[in-house]
Parts: structure tokens; sequence; C-alpha cells
């Protein structure tokens, strides 16, 4: 009989409450929930692809965490004594990616996806110790790259578009290059997958071929499965803190929601490193716990989510919406709430994503001003916003320059701004230049400015490059239905003049409703938005009242 998995590996440390012990106390909580019983060496307790998968505690022996179980055999983690097993697709129901086998015989206690889901509810002490665990294990194993394979070619737009699919769903997943992993092309060929097949993801025994995004989401589980109601009370389009704070209002107010997102559940914020701004985080939070945490709640509520789902039309018949989505499907609803917030506009430079949040940032608060305390600052823009940031960071760096490619400020920033840039005498203003490589090694050390009119180079010493070259919003499908300001952000409230009022019949539209009745905008969409976390949080939530309010009409 072979040896079984993972002996004589050690336990993992507990890192960030990824790996609690229970307490008597706690387990005998469980126990009450669930069965124990016995288990024996070999015993798979649950294996990669397997949805709705138990909870299990440890009460002795121990069991070995692995991927590829039955062929590669990959030992991830070895958990022993009072430890318990599971991840957040636990609490989705989606599937599991990683194997749990029995190495030691011994006890476990063992509880339903169902009951834990209930426990969590009530149990406000195992909640706060299990969802912890969860997040970290999540995070632990991103950082592993365990999971799913994909593999393909570093030069494929296929692959880096599955592989950014992923990794803004958050899903753990192990990059296998052609260009450079033998075991890539050998995995192929075992597989019988040309490498024109490739991009391929490996998940369990199912094998998909250059896939869509849409096939990656069905295998893996993300969002809701089934088919949704004919008519929702509420549609959310865009699951970012706006309209996933408005999930969770909607669903727990009784509304039947649903939420579509074209590429993520938690938008932008998501993609933060650390909200250091967010009340009641005093030490920060990830912006993707942020997002998973709600996530989890908007789902416990009831919320539908749907991903991914491009909202790409509007219609509106005998009182309702229906939103068109990219498939050629619509989804119903007496309201809806927009939420597909603003594209913050990126420069389009080499190995930019190398250096944001190393360097590059799209935001001047206090935490990126500690960040580059001391430092050469550099500010790229001629609007109010870079104004304002480049008054604020030269009190803080060691030299600032702002950079712009027209003449001068006059045109694009407001008088009082250009004459206090003046007046503070510390910021250095270079206009007609374009920045053209961005350099350094794991952080941001120098850029390449250009003039274009002679194309003459210089390279300047820079640590931190604030990027504030506008932002766009996601309102392309609403053009011809909803009022719009000059830059295509959505117009609410008070702002929705003249003719734009027609739908209302001499009444107004309420605080947040767009010019068609029913439909409000929400976060970094709507027009004059503050585009912070908070801000388009307080909006998603203060929606929802509205709603109530609109369906009562
Ligand atoms: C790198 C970075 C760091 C930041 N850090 C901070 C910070 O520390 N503190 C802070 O307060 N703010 C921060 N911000 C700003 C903050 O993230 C945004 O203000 C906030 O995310 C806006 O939320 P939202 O829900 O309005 O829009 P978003 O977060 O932009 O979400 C919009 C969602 O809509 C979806 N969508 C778009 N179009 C469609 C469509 N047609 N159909 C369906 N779905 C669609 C998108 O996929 C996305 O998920 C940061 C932003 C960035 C980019």
């Amino acid at each position: 009989m072979s040896e079984p998995l993972g002996q004589g590996v050690e336990e993992p440390i507990d890192r960030n409450g990824a790996f609690p012990r229970l307490t008597d106390d706690q387990r005998a909580r469980l126990r009450m929930l669930g069965q124990t019983r016995a288990v024996a060496p070999g015993e798979v307790l649950f294996r990669e692809g397997e949805s709705g998968y138990d909870f299990f505690v440890i009460e002795s022996g121990a069991v070995t965490i692995v991927e590829g179980y039955g062929q590669e055999n990959r030992v991830v983690a070895v958990h022993g004594r009072h430890r318990f097993l599971g991840e957040v697709n636990l609490l989705t129901g989606s599937p599991a990616y990683l194997s749990a086998v029995v190495r030691d015989a011994g006890e476990l206690i063992q509880v339903s996806a169902a009951s834990l889901r209930a426990l969590l509810s009530e149990d406000e002490e195992l909640s706060n110790l299990i969802l912890r665990a969860f997040m970290s294990r999540r995070s632990i194993l991103i950082d592993i790259g365990a999971g799913v394979k994909v593999v393909g070619s570093r030069y494929s737009r296929d692959a880096r578009r599955v592989r950014e699919f992923l990794a803004r769903n958050r899903m753990p997943h192990h990059w296998m290059d052609l260009e450079a992993d033998e075991e890539a092309e050998a995995l192929l060929c075992a597989l019988g997958v040309g490498a024109c097949e490739t991009p391929v993801v490996i998940a369990g025994r199912d094998v998909l071929r250059n896939p869509s995004n849409a096939e990656v989401a069905k295998l893996l589980g993300f969002g809701s499965r089934g088919a949704g109601p004919p008519m929702c009370d509420l549609v959310i389009v865009g699951a970012g803190p706006a309209g996933l704070a408005a999930a969770v209002y909607g669903a727990s107010e009784g509304l039947d929601t649903q939420v579509i997102d074209a590429v993520a559940f938690g938008g932008q914020a998501s993609t933060s490193a650390r909200i250091e701004n967010y009340l009641g985080f005093p030490t920060g939070i990830s912006g993707g716990e942020l997002a998973e945490r709600a996530i989890l709640q908007a789902r416990r509520f009831g919320a539908r989510m749907v991903v991914p789902a491009r909202a790409v039309g509007l219609t509106r018949n005998d009182g309702h919406y229906a939103v068109q989505l990219a498939d050629g499907e619509a989804v119903n609803g007496r309201t809806v709430i927009v939420a597909t917030g603003a594209q913050y506009r990126r420069l389009e430079l080499p190995e930019l994503e190398r250096f944001e949040g190393f360097g590059v940032y799209y935001a001047a608060t206090q935490t990126e001003a500690q960040l580059c305390a001391g430092d050469p600052v550099m500010i790229v823009g001629g609007g109010n916003s870079a104004g304002q940031a480049a008054m604020f960071l030269s009190q803080h760096a060691d030299s600032c320059r702002l950079v712009i490619r027209g003449d001068d400020l006059g045109s694009s920033m407001s008088r009082y701004l250009i004459d206090e840039l003046d007046r503070a005498g510390r910021i250095d203003i270079l206009t007609q230049r374009q920045i053209t490589e961005l350099k350094g090694d794991s952080s941001l050390e120098a850029v390449l400015l250009e003039d274009p009119r002679s194309g003459a180079q210089t390279e300047i010493e820079v640590r931190a490059l604030f990027v504030f070259i506008g932002a766009s919003p996601h309102t392309d499908w609403l053009r011809g239905h909803v009022a719009m300001d000059e830059h295509c952000f959505l117009l609410t409230g008070r702002d929705v003049q003249g003719q734009d009022l027609a739908a209302y019949d001499g009444e107004r539209p309420f605080l947040l409703e767009t010019s068609a009745p029913g439909l409000f905008a929400v976060g970094d969409v709507h027009s004059g938005s503050i585009k912070r976390v908070a801000s388009a949080v307080g909006e998603g939530s203060m929606a929802v009242r509205l709603v109530h309010q609109r369906l009562a009409v």
C-alpha cells in the first residue's frame, strides 16, 4: 500500500488567522450541528470540482490538502487537531478546487454547508473566526498559485484575458507559460491539446480550450446559478462598492434583487491593494477582501449575482425596464440602479501595470503622501484634480513637478488654482511634455520625458507618479435614454432640467434618480460624484430607499 499523502509535512503556521485552532467550547457548538465520526487514512473528504462540500473540524488525526489529487498529487498543506477545513467557496457553493484526504486516522466533526451558513448568521464569534480564516486562505492560495491551471503563451491576448478575468474574480490559479515552462508543453501533449487551442483552463477533469470568460465563469461557479425570475423589483448594473451596497440593502429589505457585472464583483475598489480611508477599518483593508465580504453579505440576503454580464442597451416597456446584455439575453426590472463606475484613464505606456501601486497612483490622499514623503514626485494632468494634488503633495515631497502636454494650464485648470500653484512656488510646471517610459526594478525610479516638438528626451528621477488625466464613465449603453453631462456622467435629482424632465409629468426626480423614472445612478458614474469607496457605498444604500418610494408611487 502506498504511503498516505503529506507524510512528514508540517502544519502551516497560523498566518493572518488563516489556520486557527478551535477551542473546546467552539467545537462543542459545532458538534451540536453535525455528526462526529471516525475516519481512516486515504478517505477523501471532498474532491476538486465538487460543489457544496461539507465543513470538517479535525478532532484528532490529520488531513492533507491536495491539488491534482490522483494525478500530480501536489501537497498544499496538512492540518491537524482542532483545525477546520474549507475556503470561501464553501460559503458561495462554488466547486472546490483542492481535495482533502485523510492522512492520519482520527475523528472529525462533519457539518453540512447549509448548517454552517445558518450558524454563521447567528454565532458572531465563530462567524468572525471562520470568515477571517476563509478569506486569508483565499489570499494565500492566490499567492501560491494553487487551484485551476491556465496553460498558454505569455504573448497571447486570450491568455492574458483569461488570467485577468480569474485575477479580477479572485480565483487562485496556476499559470503555466508555454514560452518558459517545459512542463506546460508536456501537459498539453498528455491532454492531446495543440498549441493553437491555447489558452487552456484545466480544473479537475475539465479542460476548456480557449474559453470565453462566460465559459470559465460557468465551469468555476462564479455568481448565482439557474435562471432568474422573469421580472425583478430591482436590477443593479455594476457590482463595485456602489452596486454591492445597493444589493445588500435591496435584498435585505425584501426586494427581489439581481446584480450583474461585466467583469467581476468588487469593481475598481477590488483592485486597490489597501483602502486606508474606509470607515471602520483603522488599519486599512485590501480592496479584494472588502469586495469578498460584501459579496458574501449580498448573497446571504438573497441577492442574485451574475457575472460576466455586460449591459449593452436599455428599453422601457409598460413602466418596467429591460437591460439588454452582450450575450443577447435581457434582465427585466421594475427599477434599475446604474452603478457602472468610471474608468480612470491610464497612460499608454509599456509596463505601466508593473508600477501601479509601486510608484504609479491614481489618488493623492494622506496615504499616498506618506508613501512618497521626501521623494521626488511628478503629477500628470492639467485639470483641477491634478492641481489640487500638486498643492497637497508638494507639502510632503522633496520635489514636485506637474507635467502637461499643452502650452499652459489656463485652458483646463481654474484660475484660483493656477494662482495658488504660482504662489506656492514649490511646483515646477513642465509644459509640452509627455512621458514615454517608466523605469525601475521593483518600484518606480525614473521616467523618460519627451518634448514632442523636438523629440528631445530627458530622464528624471521620480519615485511617485500621480496620474490625473480624467475618467470616462461606463455609460455608452445608456446613450439616448438618460440625460448626461458633457462628459457623459449621468445627471440625477435637481441636475435634471428642462426637456429632460418630460417623463415626469410635472413631478421631479428623486435624489439620485435620472431623467428616466425608476432608473437611478450611484457611485462614480453619477455626475459630480466624489469618487471614493465610502461615497459609492453611501449612495448605493440611499438609492434603495428611493427605489422603495418609486415602487410605491
Ligand atoms: C487603484 C485604485 C485605488 C483606489 N483607492 C481608493 C481608496 O483608497 N479609497 C477610496 O475611497 N477610493 C479609492 N479608489 C476609488 C474607488 O475605488 C472608486 O471611487 C469606487 O470603486 C467607485 O465605486 P463604483 O461602484 O461607483 O464603481 P466601480 O468600482 O468602478 O465599479 C463599477 C462596476 O461596474 C461594472 N461595469 C461597467 N460597465 C458595465 C456594463 N456595461 N455592464 C455591467 N457591468 C459594468 C465594472 O465591471 C465594475 O465592476 C481607488 C480607485 C482605484 C482605481
